[in-house]
């Protein structure tokens, strides 16, 4: 998180993850929380979701991010969660450690988060914390009472047992790591969910990570920019000014920026795009220098414009079309209306429509199927005279245009009956080949409990004694893969793969 290193700092809030793995308690936790915090009740029970919430706690401010699992996290995840401060760690007493928890240390870990581990469920029967304790030291995670350095704590999410030794360790870790703020400094952050209000339009919500954000301030995400008119805080409270480590909703943004992304304001007009594709570049290399290796998906960065032209019996109608598109988000791209006009559709229409690459809208209007483009253009013609029923079919159509192509083709599946040795890097394993077949040096995943545990390849296959090049479905066979941890088991599904780019 950015810490401004000057005399203006000021100390700022918690902004805490809670992590772990799925049905483990986490959003009974956030609930539990959100519903016994006091600003809650001063709002008289109103309670909008906004992606993060702010409590009071011994008079201190503590931010939680309330949608785990939420593509925001992701992304933010794939940062290295760098959003947060602190991490709690929720592992449910009667389930133990499981491998999204582990995922979870990884993240934690990576990000260099302090945590804090919640042992949950601890009102039920079949609890067993020191069970859950043992796993997390076998993971790496030593907690207190096993002699290590991460604190832990017994709660009952269902029935508040011990909530509040939990959020007295998240303040006593955020007084650890002297969290600060510059409070002088223009804004700047994260964007933590967007939606189209039919009343408000872009609705924003934000996490601001340090400085200070106010009405009028000009603000940029992502290549999007706009001027913030209204801010309200998470109780929807409007209000002029937030600081460093409040989730706020902004309006102002002209066009909606995409989730996870970073936002950063200031005084003056974003005004040239190439200042805010430096903005974007100086975040993204942070994220790079923050953590080595790490891939960022160009994808993030990229967005596609859909084009659009609207040609409608009535001006009103193309209007209101027109809005049906506006009310439309897809992840990564957005729409353009290139016009939204009366008329039928002519041979100028076409060319702008090959031109812009375009989807043309024909409602209650003719096409002049005879013009010579009309044939090569004719997939992107959507004809109608129900406006939902068009703008159906233009979402499919963008949709389809937006799925990724596959990159790669199933070729067989070979069920794991035994396991003859484990080496450090390889590993021989017996099964049936359940569909396809089993091909020498084919790349592999290892798939348990329907989820991907590790890749590798193929190195041999032995069929009846032989060596052999291949093996068909319905027929046993042993085959020695490379694959590092964790270590295939009889029960697992080792799928083969045939690669689909062009090289
Ligand atoms: P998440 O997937 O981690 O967000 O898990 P949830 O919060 O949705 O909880 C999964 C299930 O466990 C729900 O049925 C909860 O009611 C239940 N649950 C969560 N915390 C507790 C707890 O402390 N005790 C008991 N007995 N059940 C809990």
């Amino acid at each position: 998180m950015p810490n401004s290193k000057n005399n203006n700092l000021i100390p700022r809030s918690p902004v805490v993850v809670v992590m772990g793995h799925v049905d483990h308690g986490k959003t009974k936790l956030l609930d539990y929380i959100r519903k016994t915090s006091v600003a809650e009740k001063e709002a008289g029970g109103i309670t909008q979701h906004i992606g993060a919430y702010e409590i009071t706690y011994k008079n201190r401010g503590i931010t939680f991010l309330d949608t785990p699992g939420h593509e925001a996290f992701s992304k933010l995840r794939g940062r290295g969660a760098k959003a947060a401060d602190v991490a709690i760690l929720v592992v449910a007493a009667d389930d133990g450690v499981k491998t999204q928890t582990v995922e979870a240390i990884e993240h934690i870990k990576k990000a260099e988060l302090p945590f804090i581990v919640a042992i949950n469920k601890t009102d039920k029967p079949e609890a067993n914390p020191e069970k859950v304790k043992k796993e997390l030291a076998e993971n790496d995670v030593l907690v207190e009472s096993w002699s290590g350095k991460v604190p832990s704590v017994e709660i009952s999410a269902k029935q508040g047992k011990n909530i509040n030794e939990l959020l007295d360790l998240v303040l006593l870790l955020a007084d650890l790591n002297e969290l600060k703020t510059n409070p002088k400094k223009p804004g700047e952050g994260l964007v933590i969910e967007t939606n189209l209000d039919p009343r408000r339009g872009i609705v924003a919500s934000l996490l601001i990570l340090d400085g200070i954000i106010q009405t009028g301030d000009y603000i940029s995400s992502g290549g999007v920019t706009g001027k913030i008119k209204i801010i309200e805080d998470f109780l929807g409270n409007s209000i002029t000014q937030a600081h460093a480590s409040s989730p706020v909703i902004v309006i102002g943004f002209t066009e909606p920026p995409q989730v996870g992304e970073k936002f950063s304001t200031d005084k003056i007009p974003f005004t040239a795009a190439l200042k805010v594709a430096k903005k974007i570049g100086e975040f993204i290399e942070k994220s790079f220098d923050d953590e080595p290796g790490q891939i960022i998906e160009p994808e993030e960065k990229t967005k596609n414009t859909f084009n659009i032209i609207i040609k409608s019996d009535f001006q009103s109608s193309a209007e209101a079309i027109k809005e049906g598109f506006e009310k439309m988000i897809f992840e990564n791209s957005n729409i353009k209306i290139l016009k939204a006009e009366t008329g039928n559709v002519n041979a100028g229409n076409l060319e702008l429509a090959d031109l812009s690459d375009a989807i043309i809208i024909a409602f209650n209007v003719k096409v002049d199927t005879t013009l010579s483009l009309y044939g090569k253009l004719k997939e992107k013609v959507i004809s109608g005279n129900i406006i939902y029923e068009v703008l159906d079919k233009a979402k499919k159509l963008i949709e389809t245009s937006l799925k990724p192509r596959p990159e790669r083709e199933e070729t067989g599946q070979l069920q794991i009956l035994a396991v003859f040795r484990k080496e450090k890097n390889r590993q021989v394993v017996g099964g049936k080949v359940t569909s396809g077949e089993i091909v020498k040096n084919a790349r592999i995943e290892i798939v348990r409990d329907d989820a991907v545990i590790g890749q590798g390849r193929i190195i041999s296959i032995e069929s009846e004694k032989k060596e052999v090049g291949k093996v068909e479905a319905g027929r046993e066979t042993g085959i020695a893969v490379d694959f590092g941890e964790p270590k295939i088991a009889v029960g697992d599904t080792v799928v083969l793969f045939r690669s689909l780019k062009q090289n």
